[in-house]
């Protein structure tokens, strides 16, 4: 079965803006909400810190550290983690070899953002397939962004 991600606009536009914001190295956050029948639906965006110094232009790290204490607050609101963003200073919103390998939470989903010349252009969104790290793969899923509320 294939997911979608549901987000509203101020949330989705947050992640975009994050990696203008981070031009031309990467950035990175987790995306908070729940899992419904359909799909996972984002209620709130964390930025987090890219902890990579080495190659932060192509590479990014979530610590975790950081993780946890963005999972415990998001408990608190009873929020789960649904997934994670980065973005792609420069190259397409498809993820890499290396993207694959670092990614572990089976059912989420990885949002990826290409950013041109420091501008936002496409946002794609892929589902961790799999159950374990032998035969996992990221699949291509729908996002569906809501209006943004005001
Ligand atoms: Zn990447």
């Amino acid at each position: 079965m294939v997911y979608m991600l549901k987000i509203g606009g101020q949330n989705y536009e947050a992640l975009r803006r994050h990696g203008e914001e981070t031009y031309p190295h990467e950035c990175c956050g987790v995306l908070l909400g729940q899992t419904d029948g359909e799909g996972r639906i984002v209620s709130s965006v964390a930025r987090c810190g890219n902890t990579r110094t080495d190659s932060p232009q192509n590479r990014y790290h979530i610590d975790p550290r950081e993780l946890i204490r963005i999972q415990r607050e998001g408990r608190e609101r009873g929020e789960d983690i649904v997934g994670f963003y980065h973005s792609h200073p420069d190259h397409p919103a498809r993820w890499s070899a290396t993207d694959l390998a670092e990614a572990h939470w089976f059912g989420c989903s990885y949002v990826i953002t290409s950013v041109e010349k420091g501008k936002a252009a496409i946002t794609n969104s892929f589902e961790l397939m799999g159950s374990d790290e032998g035969e996992k793969s990221l699949v291509d899923e729908k996002i569906d962004v809501a209006p943004s509320e005001t």
